[in-house]
């Protein structure tokens, strides 16, 4: 695509994927959108709630070289809202963050805040959490609130079922999905935003094979896989993430791939290797705010333990972020749920924990030593080798050997308050 004016607002921007390198599944890519710093993927996107990360400033994340942050539409639609953000030049300004934006249809959150919610083949109908009045958002409205937001890349507004659902339905809300990113494309005017479908189908891999199949036909520039990290058990998420990385390598390779919602370290690491290309969650940040730390060994540091009190190490000796080259276990560990500087400090550590790690899984995808990696990887996380059986199972699908294979069945541990304090 050349540049240029466009009546519909916004320069006809250029954009292009182009894998790097390759090691079995996985893919070291560049996705570039206009004049922006190209993203390297796999990439980890943090989130950005209401045009700001909780206390992490754009220079900051600058500094660490982070590339492309996700945006939530319906928070920046309720405020300050969306034509006020237009007014100012649009979500990049707003925030002072000349990087790459991606915001969502607003749809999954407008779903998941709202106690009311029915759904027809015109929108979705819901309770605005905040006027309890009903309001209804159309594919046609997702796009013109994108639109005037003025992300680098925007997503179609989907049918989201619950992903436990099983009948009939599942089907019925995939093939809304399609004609919905249909309507997507027929209102998106801007020629400087990539356009996501979304592919549905919750777990049944039939029906994902399918909308992969519709999906890939419209797709342009990227596609998401929708749907996940809503409870499944890790089996059949891995499975299902494998399944449409397969289908889209018949079809589309040379789409970027965002699995949404996804911020574990071993879920982005596995996710990445089976050939997925984007991630975004508000982990990091989210469990920042309970002292949480996330470092290579163990994983997770719980701050607010006495064992830190006199602990004058940074949190983790090898990272080079703010935190880490300024601050001591003790310092965080004294000011963790009193003064809310530990929550942003917390933040940016956790943020370039995690490019860091997608730094790693990129490098060692260049390197060809992903077995290698991967097997690294997993003895920092789970050093007493009790590596969950989905991951052991998810390696094995992909040829991988796991040197230290101590098996054993998976139990997540919420680092949320409760537990580990
Ligand atoms: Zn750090």
């Amino acid at each position: 695509m050349t540049s240029g004016g466009d009546e519909n607002g916004g320069e006809v921007m250029s954009m292009s994927y182009t894998i790097a390198s390759k090691a079995q599944r996985a893919r070291h890519g560049l996705l570039r959108l206009g004049q922006k710093p190209p993203i390297p993927t796999p990439v980890f996107m943090p989130v950005g709630t209401q045009g700001t990360m909780k206390g992490v400033l754009p220079e900051q994340l600058i500094d660490m070289d982070c590339r492309i942050l996700l945006c939530n539409t319906y928070h920046l639609g309720h405020r300050p809202g969306y034509e006020l953000v237009k007014k100012a030049g649009g979500v990049h300004k707003m925030m002072n963050w000349p990087r790459c934006i991606l915001t969502d249809s607003g749809g999954f959150q407008m779903v998941s805040l709202s106690k009311l919610m029915t759904l027809d083949e015109q929108g979705v109908n819901f309770e605005s959490p905040h006027t309890g009045e009903m309001t209804l958002l159309t594919p046609e409205m997702s796009i013109e609130i994108q639109e005037a937001l003025g992300a680098d890349i925007v997503m179609q507004l989907d049918h989201v079922v619950h992903v436990l659902t099983t009948g009939p339905i599942v089907e019925e809300a995939m093939e809304r999905s399609v004609r919905w990113l249909d309507r997507c494309f027929e209102a998106h005017k801007r020629k400087d935003q990539a356009l996501f479908p979304i592919i549905q189908g919750g777990l049944n891999l039939e029906i994902r094979e399918k909308c992969v199949e519709e999906m890939g036909k419209r797709a342009k520039v990227g596609i998401a896989i929708g749907g996940l990290s809503g409870g499944e058990s890790k089996d059949e998420f891995w499975r299902v993430v494998a399944k449409c990385c397969e289908l889209l390598d018949k079809v589309r390779p040379e789409l970027p791939r965002y699995v949404m919602g996804v911020g574990f370290a071993v879920d982005l690491v596995i996710c990445s290797l089976l050939g997925a290309d984007m991630f975004d969650c508000v982990y990091p940040t989210r469990t920042a705010r309970f002292g949480t730390a996330l470092v290579r060994d163990g994983g997770l540091l719980q701050l607010t333990r006495n064992q830190f009190k006199k602990d004058f190490r940074p949190i983790d000796e090898e990272c080079e972020c703010y935190t880490c080259k300024n601050h001591t276990r003790a310092y965080l560990h004294s000011i963790t749920g009193k003064e809310s500087v530990a929550c942003h400090l917390l933040s940016i550590h956790n943020i370039k924990h995690q490019l860091d790690l997608m730094e790693r899984v990129r490098q060692s995808i260049d390197a060809d030593r992903v077995e290698h990696f991967l097997n690294e990887f997993l003895k920092e996380q789970f050093p007493d080798g009790d590596i969950p059986k989905w991951v052991a199972d998810a390696s094995e699908f992909m040829g991988y050997t796991i040197t230290k294979a101590a098996k054993s069945d998976y139990k997540w541990t919420s680092p949320l308050p409760g537990n580990g304090s």
